[in-house]
């Protein structure tokens, strides 16, 4: 393969020479919200910088007509998906001789938290010694910051991939994954995917399933001076609650363990992540409603879990206290998200590894992650291997979320000799703009 003339160390350099520019990037990024719902700015930026990079640039529209049969597919949260699409950046060799490469990551950030918790607001980034702040920083645009200038290092040197590769800034990670199975549905394929979410340069080997639900509580109003005669909506969500989490504690028990997850303290995780209902201090409140994540291990289907949480609610009517009278009706939006195992022995994987130690000095270390990511589309219903590898960040999804800068360019560096060796390497034709 080509790459085996490749000046390993000036391709290192051309990555460091692009640090500032990287900063300025990702500070630019940060600056476009792209919460749900607002995604479109932060995409015309992205679609921008694909352009600039001299890649041809597709807008893949999710159509949910089209995507409902699709496995994978997740029950919307939103209905409005004009103006939300995902960009996708192509690069075509002049003659293929190299595998090929998806690179994907998501635009969509999580909700802020109380902006007055953050040190200065959360679409206002700025750098303090090796920390970049901001919401999105490290989940996951300087992600997408690196293997944009990863590849664009390479075109520094003169040289491009001697195969196609193509760039991907999805929407709707965070609560469907609906933006990354609209590509895969487009037919986006190659031999392999890497995502850069910042799991702190580790190399993703399995990750859990997850499953949103949505719990309605009707209970029967009365007077609080007899408050035995009503069934309390609110009480009754907690009794269900309650009765959920004696499954979390089974299925965390090592004894339950998939094998991928023996080392860890607690995998599986259960949160009731809203609530809302009541409508008077001194009325039983007679309705109720819950937004519950539950996670589960790689080979659950869903259909089981379902199972498992439907059991629950009628145990819990039948023996929890505060649910007695009430009534439970369960709807399943958001992440339907099967688990997965990667191939650990898969020439990505071992590739991504062996570079990372070249970069580093490190032997990389292997994670089993407790979320989900976009992975599952390539992996378990696209027959693409596909991991996630990127920098390392505290306080995604918290206050004053940041990324350390020389974990990202380190991401960087390791995304540009992957590119390099996975796909090979030819002479520019072109040099970039
Ligand atoms: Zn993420």
């Amino acid at each position: 393969m080509t790459s085996q003339n490749l000046d390993r160390n000036a391709l290192r350099n051309a990555v460091a020479n692009r640090r500032d520019r990287a900063i300025d990037d990702l500070c630019a990024l940060v600056r476009h919200d792209s919460l749900l719902g607002n995604e479109a700015p932060a995409q015309n930026w992205v679609a921008d910088r694909f352009a600039d990079m001299g890649l041809a640039v597709e807008r893949v529209k999710i159509d949910i007509n089209a995507l409902r049969d699709q496995p994978g597919f997740s029950p919307v949260v939103t209905t409005e998906y004009s103006g939300r699409e995902n960009i996708v950046g192509l690069h075509k060799p002049a003659k293929q001789t190299g595998r090929s490469l998806i690179l994907n990551g998501h635009i969509d950030v999580v909700p802020t938290g109380p902006v007055a918790q953050w040190r200065r607001g959360p679409f206002d980034p700025y750098v303090e010694r090796d920390w970049l702040y901001g919401r999105g920083a490290g989940d996951m645009k300087a992600g997408i910051i690196a293997y944009c200038h990863a590849l664009a290092a390479l075109h520094d040197l003169g040289l491009e991939p001697a195969a196609p590769v193509i760039l991907q800034s999805v929407v709707e990670e965070e609560c469907t994954g609906n933006g990354a199975l609209a590509c895969l549905h487009a037919g986006y394929k190659a031999d392999c995917a890497i995502i850069p979410e910042p799991f702190s340069q580790t190399l993703m080997t399995a990750q859990l399933g997850v499953m949103w639900f949505q719990l309605h509580v009707t209970g029967s109003p009365a007077h609080v001076l007899d408050t035995s005669a009503g069934s309390n909506a609110i009480e009754a969500a907690f009794g269900f609650f309650e009765t959920l989490k004696e499954v979390e504690e089974i299925w965390n028990h090592p004894t339950h363990r998939h094998a991928a997850y023996g080392a860890h303290v607690h995998p599986v995780n259960f949160n009731l992540g809203k609530i809302e209902g009541g409508e008077w201090a001194s009325t039983v409140p007679p309705v109720c409603s819950a937004d519950i994540r539950v996670g589960f291990y790689p080979g659950m289907e869903l259909a089981k879990v379902r199972e498992t949480i439907e059991a629950v609610a009628q145990s819990a009517l039948e023996n929890h206290p505060s649910c007695k009278g009430a009534k439970f009706d369960i709807t399943y939006r958001g992440f339907q998200a099967e688990g997965c195992v990667m191939d650990e022995t898969h020439p990505m994987m071992t590739m991504i590894g062996d570079i990372h130690q070249e970069v580093t000095g490190n032997v990389i270390k292997n994670y089993a992650s407790t979320a989900t990511t976009d992975a599952r589309f390539f992996q378990i219903y696209g027959n693409i291997p596909a991991t996630c590898y990127g920098p390392k960040a505290e306080r995604i999804h918290g206050i004053d979320e940041r990324v350390s800068i020389s974990s990202m360019m380190e991401v960087t560096e390791v995304l540009a000799l992957f590119i390099a060796d996975w796909c090979g390497t030819a002479k520019r034709d072109t040099q970039p703009a």
